[in-house]
C-alpha cells in the first residue's frame, strides 16, 4: 500500500489527497508520464514535418496548386514517424507543421519579392483569386485537425497492434530514452513480432 509522501499516512488505493494532512497525492503512472511527449520533441518533429511540407510545395512545377496537401502530407509521415501517443501530441505537432510552412514560405515569398523590390501585382500579375483559393486557405486548421487525427490513429494502431501498451513503466521510460521517434525499435519490435 501506498503512504502520504508528506506524513506517512497510509493513503487509499484512489486518493487524491492524503485523508491524514491533506497534501495532493504524487501519482506515478509510468504510463502517462511515457505517454506524454516532451515539447521539445514535439517541436523537434513539427519542424521536420514543415521542411518536408516546404521542400514538396518548392518542388512541385509552377502554377500546380497544392494548397494544404503538402502540410497535410508531412504532418501524417512525422507523426507516423514520432509516434505520439496522445492525441494532443499529434494535434501540436500537426499545427506546428502547418504553422511553421506558412512561416518558411512566406518569408521565403515575400522575402525574395522585397530584396528585388517587386510589388505583389507584379508578382502575380493580376492573378484573381478562386473560390478554392479562399476555402483551401481557410480550411487549413481543419486539414491540421484531420491530419492528427489520421496520423494518430494510424500511429497507435501499430502500437496496439505489436502489443507495446501492454509493457511495463521501465520499458516505457527506456523506450522513451531511445531518440527521435524509437523507429528503429518499434521496427524491431514489430519484426520480431511477426516472427514469433
Ligand atoms: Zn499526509
Amino acid at each position: 500500500m501506498r503512504s502520504c509522501e508528506k506524513c506517512g499516512f497510509p493513503l487509499p488505493e484512489d486518493a487524491e489527497y492524503c485523508p491524514n494532512c491533506g497534501s495532493p497525492v504524487m501519482r506515478m503512472h509510468g504510463f502517462s508520464r511515457a505517454a506524454l511527449m516532451s515539447a521539445g520533441r514535439i517541436l523537434q518533429a513539427g519542424i521536420l514535418g514543415a521542411f518536408i511540407s516546404v521542400m514538396i510545395s518548392s518542388l512541385s512545377p509552377p502554377g500546380v496548386k497544392l494548397y494544404f496537401i503538402p502540410s497535410f502530407v508531412s504532418s501524417l509521415l512525422v507523426i507516423f514517424l514520432f509516434r505520439p501517443r496522445r492525441f494532443e501530441d499529434a494535434m501540436t505537432i500537426s499545427f506546428i507543421v502547418y504553422l511553421f510552412s506558412d512561416a518558411i514560405l512566406g518569408g521565403m515569398i515575400f522575402g525574395t519579392l522585397y530584396m528585388e523590390g517587386i510589388s505583389l501585382s507584379e508578382a502575380y500579375r493580376g492573378y484573381l483569386l478562386t473560390f478554392l483559393d479562399v476555402a483551401a486557405y481557410a480550411f487549413n486548421p481543419v486539414s491540421a485537425l484531420i491530419a492528427a487525427y489520421i496520423g494518430n490513429k494510424i500511429a497507435s494502431g501499430m502500437i496496439g497492434e505489436s502489443g507495446k501498451y501492454e509493457g511495463t513503466a521501465e520499458q516505457y521510460a527506456s523506450e522513451e530514452a531511445e531518440g527521435p521517434g524509437g523507429v528503429i525499435y518499434s521496427l524491431k519490435r514489430h519484426l520480431h513480432s511477426h516472427k514469433v
